[in-house]
């Protein structure tokens, strides 16, 4: 079988959201969109159900698969609806769901439910994707208290600078939340992982966090409370194939790396079809059974080359740690000009495996 292998510690899954929850002294929700951000979303909710307040996910289609897989805890569709044809269902699962829009208010408002919906009410604070502008969040959470539709409402906004400790953005998100929803009942929810790892200021009942929980701080630079967190998937696979060159020879697609001088080539089943980042520069980290090495030349699509020179006691066979404990993926994914959250959700095609 091909060598490449995300292995996935479950109980440091369990570590992180423990840190959420003692950061914020709130009920926390887990984010598990996207596949639980590449790590499996039925195995991270099954190993976080004994303990986790509640899921949140991007879809219905992501809900429904939870609920097949036994998950009973609420769970929270982060955009809502994007039909009106969702909202039997929406019931008959006892999902909770956003409302972002007029459209959506509207058809809950319309609707006959089997049983009244826990809606998490968003409002725009300065995000500008969705959300109720300020000047419109109480009469839309009257409607609703109105409708007689809601069991509910959690009052929801989202920050978009809170990864960036001096940015002056995420305090004036805080306030215009605070005066949009002053005198408006019910719990409020602010905080994404930035936010639940360095924003006590925005306090609420419920934390929403994601990346975090994976073990991957949001933060460019060191920041105290991230330095607690576990790195939750390692990413690995072997060397197939060793070749010693002299100097002067090119390596992989478009002769990106040239030999500078005897040279020992190892190459390793892992490329960009896998989620590998095709950017990825000459020199980049990887560890080579333990020890740092570099990746050297183009990463093609199901395999990569790495330099061996440093490392005589490694050939065929010899596993590499593309992220992990000792590869950061967010040291990977700056180094690539992206994110950590896009070199997780891209994985594909890699065995995953559990540990516990
Ligand atoms: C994805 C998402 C989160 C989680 O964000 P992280 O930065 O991964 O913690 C929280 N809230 C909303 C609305 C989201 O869409």
């Amino acid at each position: 079988m091909r060598p490449a292998r995300a292995v996935i510690d479950l109980a440091a899954l369990r570590q992180n959201y423990r840190l959420a929850l003692e950061l914020s002294d709130a009920r926390a929700l887990a984010v598990i969109k996207a596949d639980a951000y590449g790590h499996g979303a039925v195995a991270v909710a099954s190993a976080l159900a004994k303990e986790a307040d509640g899921f949140a996910v991007a879809c219905i289609e992501e809900a429904l698969e939870l609920r097949a897989a036994g998950i009973r805890a609420p769970i929270l569709l982060l955009e809502g609806f994007f039909g009106v044809d969702e909202l039997p269902l929406i019931a008959e699962h006892d999902l909770w769901t956003v409302i972002h829009a007029d459209w959506q208010l509207q058809a809950v408002e319309r609707a006959t439910l089997a049983r009244p919906l826990q809606v998490w009410l968003k409002l725009d604070s300065g995000m500008h994707r969705v959300g109720f502008f300020p000047q419109d969040y109480a009469a839309a959470y009257r409607r609703l208290l109105a409708s007689g539709k809601v069991s509910g409402i959690v009052k929801l906004t989202h920050f978009a600078r809170a990864d960036e400790p001096d940015s002056p953005a995420t305090a004036t998100q805080i306030a215009t939340f605070r005066a949009a929803t002053e005198g408006l009942p019910g719990p409020t929810s602010l905080r994404n992982s930035p936010a639940t790892l360095g924003l006590p200021q925005a306090a609420g009942d419920w934390v929403r966090p994601g990346l975090m929980l994976y073990g991957v701080s949001p933060f460019a630079t060191p920041q105290a409370a991230a330095e607690r967190l576990q790195p939750v998937m390692t990413l690995t696979s072997r060397v197939i194939a060793v070749r010693e060159l002299p100097a002067g020879e090119p390596v992989g697609y478009g002769a990106r790396f040239v030999t500078a001088g005897p040279t020992r080539v190892g190459v390793v089943a892992l490329g960009y079809a896998d989620g590998y980042p095709r950017h990825a520069p000459n020199g980049t980290p990887v560890a080579i059974e333990g020890r740092p090495g570099q990746l050297i030349g183009r990463v093609s699509m199901d395999m990569l080359t790495v330099d061996l020179t440093d490392h005589p006691q490694a050939g065929v066979g010899s596993e590499v740690e593309f992220w992990g404990r000792q590869v950061s993926v967010a040291d990977l994914a700056e180094r690539c000009d992206t994110i950590p959250y896009q070199l997780l959700c891209n994985l594909k095609r890699v065995a995953r495996s559990y540990r516990d």
